[in-house]
């Protein structure tokens, strides 16, 4: 079975999450867990908590059907100490606030070098801030996802995630989120079943395909190779709606959270709809 949704708003807390995504015919959905365009914010309060937990039960939501993503404002590379340990400890704070909420994944864009140091220091600042997030938490597991490239955030290439994979000391807590339309901006073609069928072969070569844990499913309105991150309606695009068959489709990918960030949010009822007829569901 696919798990296909959209990520939800958590306006009024993120008790309405749930809600908000069953309210669009979701099986699966993204959230943010504090104001991502902040570094400080509120603690998660027991209410909040007990009734989030509530209502994933009664809408029949399991954790793995969750894709919380992290704030804006984090960058595991700065090239500065200080920078990145402001956030470091954003990125701690969003790991904890997803146990506190019973929840298995953390997705994270990796980082920016900001020109100031080479690609491999930036990884390696990642992976370093990672492996210690990891050593003070528990259970979630991180997801790192594949980014357009522009200006200098890494991730770009299938090369830098495995990069940052190779050096996790605990590999059962770090995972991959393949987004359609970054891939695409950064040069991975999926146009044709042709293509399609490289690009994820490519994937499982260099990082393998058991890393893969979830997928954001955007169409792109910036072209192919252009390092443009600009996300477009599925069929709109210049994707095109033939990749979002082919995905849909693939025995490889079930049960796993494949959220729309598409830009028209009208019309995600009606997107959610055509990926699961896609997928024959
Ligand atoms: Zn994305
Ligand atoms: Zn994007």
């Amino acid at each position: 079975m696919k798990w296909i949704g959209a990520h939800v708003s958590v306006a009024g807390g993120v008790e309405n999450a749930p809600l908000n995504a069953n309210k669009i015919g979701a099986k699966a959905f993204a959230m943010f867990t504090k104001n991502q365009r902040r570094w400080e914010s509120k603690p998660l309060t027991e209410k909040s908590i007990i009734k989030f937990k509530e209502n994933l039960k009664e809408y029949g939501y399991k954790p793995e059907q969750i894709l919380p993503h992290d704030g804006y404002l984090i960058n595991l590379g700065n090239p500065d100490d200080e920078k990145r340990e402001k956030s470091y400890n954003s990125f701690l704070d969003e790991l904890k606030r997803c146990e506190q909420l019973g929840l298995v994944y953390l997705n994270i864009h990796p980082g920016s070098h900001l020109k100031l140091i080479s690609e491999e220091e930036c990884l390696d600042r990642i992976s370093e801030s990672i492996n210690r997030a990891l050593e003070e938490t528990t259970s979630v597991t991180v997801v790192l996802e594949n980014t357009a490239g522009q200006g200098t955030n890494l991730g770009y290439k299938f090369e830098h995630l495995a990069y940052i994979i190779d050096k996790i000391k605990d590999k059962s807590r770090i995972g991959v989120c393949y987004d359609t339309c970054h891939g695409f901006a950064a040069g991975y073609d999926i146009r044709t079943k042709e293509k399609y069928e490289e690009t994820f072969e490519e994937f499982d070569k260099i990082i393998g395909l058991k890393y893969l844990k979830a997928f954001h499913v955007n169409d792109a309105k910036s072209e192919f190779k252009s390092k443009v991150d600009r996300h477009h309606n599925i069929g709109q695009g210049n994707i095109g709606v033939d990749a979002f068959k082919f995905l849909m489709a693939d025995p490889r990918f079930e049960e796993k959270p494949m959220i729309l960030e598409t830009k028209d949010e009208t019309l995600w009822p009606e997107e959610i709809k055509m990926l699961y007829k896609f997928a024959g569901e």
